[in-house]
């Protein structure tokens, strides 16, 4: 089943420059899709416009039934529930411990406190983060933060995870370990969706690749195996 549809989207910021030219995509729910390319490509604008951070000025682009491209700004909140985000940087809140910042996403959804409970252990559990409720961020490695991350972002079981470069600031061991919480997500039926540059994590996965290069989708590979240094 079709989760994400793409069609002729093309994206200008207000300065002039085009960031997406004639851009197409479909994705299937339960999908796990690396986006890959240079710098200034294009990665980050296709994934701001899926949570509708950013507007095309043409095309469509549907998630869920929903035409992202076409919402109310009053309705945003409607598919940002159904999306789950994680950055290169943490923006874990500080003075927040492991539980009450994953708790805290729950309770602006309107979870009642026993639900928050109950979901904040299943998820801190399900990134292997149980042993370290009580901490607080400054009290755990760049790899537990970004765990924590995502377990916020799952908390309230979106059916899409977007991912822009999350192992970014983590060294080769510590992204493996990420990935693999991440493949467990997407083994229990979230589609992911990840922007990275990391070229062993993409060849090592072996997922869907789609390569951009200045505005356009130049590839899309069934698995990563043709990503070389060609790219
Ligand atoms: P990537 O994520 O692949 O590095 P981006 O999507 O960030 O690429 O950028 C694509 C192009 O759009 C680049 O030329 C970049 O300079 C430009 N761009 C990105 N964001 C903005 C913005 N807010 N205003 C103007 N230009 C932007």
């Amino acid at each position: 089943m079709e989760l994400i549809r793409i069609e002729n989207v093309q994206k200008t910021y207000k300065n002039g420059v085009v960031a997406l030219y004639d851009f197409n995509l479909t994705i299937k729910k339960g999908e796990f899709v690396f986006v890959i390319g240079a710098s200034g490509s294009g990665k980050s604008t296709l994934i701001k416009m899926l949570y509708r951070e950013e507007k095309p000025e043409k095309g469509s682009i549907i998630i869920g039934g929903i035409n992202v491209a076409k919402l109310k700004n009053r309705k945003v909140y409607i598919l940002r529930r159904k999306i789950g985000v994680v950055f290169q940087d943490f923006k874990l809140l500080p003075k927040l411990t492991v539980f009450e910042n994953v708790a805290f996403a729950l309770e602006l959804f309107g979870y009642d406190k026993q639900s928050i409970q109950r979901r904040v252990i299943e998820v801190l559990d399900l990134v292997g983060l149980k042993n370290k409720i009580r901490q607080y961020p400054d009290q755990l490695s760049g790899g537990e933060q970004q765990r924590v991350v995502i377990a916020r972002a799952i908390a309230n079981n979106p059916k899409l995870l977007i991912c822009d470069e999350p192992t970014g600031n983590l060294d080769p061991d510590t992204s493996m370990e990420i990935m693999h919480v991440l493949e467990n997500i997407n083994r229990l039926g979230t589609t992911i969706i990840m922007a990275t540059h990391d070229r062993e994590i993409v060849n090592k996965l072996q997922k869907r690749v789609i390569l951009i290069e200045q505005g356009r989708l130049k590839k899309d590979f069934e698995k990563g195996t043709y990503y070389n240094e060609r790219y």
